[in-house]
């Protein structure tokens, strides 16, 4: 017998692994952990029962959270990333040769205890000379890094979902406090969401940092196990809009080989968005998406997580 896990992508809309071996489950004080194999995906980690981490489709995310500002940037030496507890997109930060520091804020001890455990090509910087991982909440290590007049290249905020502890992750007063930390030249991408399910989110994301940097730029990179399978991420810079930015056709070539995804062509493709999307975040007018529904429908049995296929 197997079980089913079902990832609610909305309340009536469901991402559904077979698993094949379930390996923990368990709280910390701020979210359910689960690790799991599922036939297709790999290993899979859900967080509050969300899909966090896949085997399959993780370094496609965190290759799209990364490159695009690490290339954009001229010179990204000191970089910070928030969440991000897998290891994920810290690998993706220490394969470029510029970077002399990386620091990693996580909230959950417990998310990179397990990424060590079973992710390990995910975990491996974690180790890396060059990172310094520490346990915290990145809205407080973000405000004490102001007062103590910290400067960073790029901040990556490769949090969860505003939910819970990463809620204050997406408010205006975190992402002045950032832009205190970057300078001029310095570029923020927060993970944006999902712009087929949740363009809302998408559009108030665009809206926040539009009216505190003077560069906004909404790109798509694709997640396999994230509700809608595309994925939004927002780079805000004063001085760096990342989709004017000419590739560095000799920096991305040297990384290429060691890339799954990323690459000179999407680097450029990657800011094209479809009209429903480019017309939300300008305010415009002009066919919406369906409406998600906030009650569980008739006839939908509301099952998040594990299921005995027998039940
Ligand atoms: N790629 C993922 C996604 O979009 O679902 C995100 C993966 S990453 C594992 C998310 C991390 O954000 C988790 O490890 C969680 O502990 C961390 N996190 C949530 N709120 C946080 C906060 N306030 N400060 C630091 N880390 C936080």
């Amino acid at each position: 017998m197997s079980d089913r896990y079902f990832d609610p992508w909305t309340k009536n809309t469901f991402l559904t692994f077979t698993v094949t071996k379930f390996h923990e489950s368990f709280e910390t004080p701020f979210q359910k952990i689960e690790v799991f194999e599922a036939l297709d995906y790999g290993m899979v980690l859900a967080l509050g029962g969300v899909t966090n981490v896949t085997e399959r489709d993780e370094s496609g995310y965190h290759e799209m959270l990364t490159h695009m500002a690490m290339f954009a940037h001229p010179s990204p030496k000191r970089v910070l990333i928030i969440g991000g507890g897998d290891g994920g997109t810290l690998r993706e930060v220490l394969r470029h040769p510029e970077v002399e520091e990386a620091h990693l804020v996580d909230i959950d001890g417990e998310v990179i205890r397990v990424s060590r455990q079973y992710f390990p090509d995910v975990a491996a910087a974690l180790d890396h000379p060059k990172a310094r991982v520490i346990v915290d909440d990145g809205v407080a290590f973000v405000e004490r890094a102001v007062a103590n007049r910290e400067q960073y290249d790029l901040i990556l905020v490769d949090s969860t979902d505003p939910v819970d502890a990463a809620v204050d992750l997406f408010t205006e007063g975190f992402y002045r406090n950032c832009a205190a930390l970057l300078g001029e030249t310095g570029i923020l991408v927060p993970q944006s969401d999902s712009p087929s399910f949740y363009l809302d989110r998408v559009a108030r994301i665009h809206e926040l940092l539009s009216s505190i940097y003077k560069h906004a730029r909404l790109y798509l990179g694709q997640t396999l196990s994230y509700p809608g399978c595309v994925w939004a991420f927002t780079a805000a810079s004063q001085g760096i809009d990342v989709g004017a930015v000419p590739v560095p056709e000799a920096r991305v070539a040297a990384l290429e080989p060691e890339l799954r995804v990323f690459n000179a062509d999407v680097m450029r493709a990657c800011i094209a968005l479809p009209n429903y999307i480019r017309r939300r975040i300008t305010g415009q007018p002009g066919w919406a998406l369906p409406t998600i529904a906030d009650e569980v429908g008739p006839g939908t049995i509301w099952r998040p997580g594990t299921v005995k296929e027998a039940e």
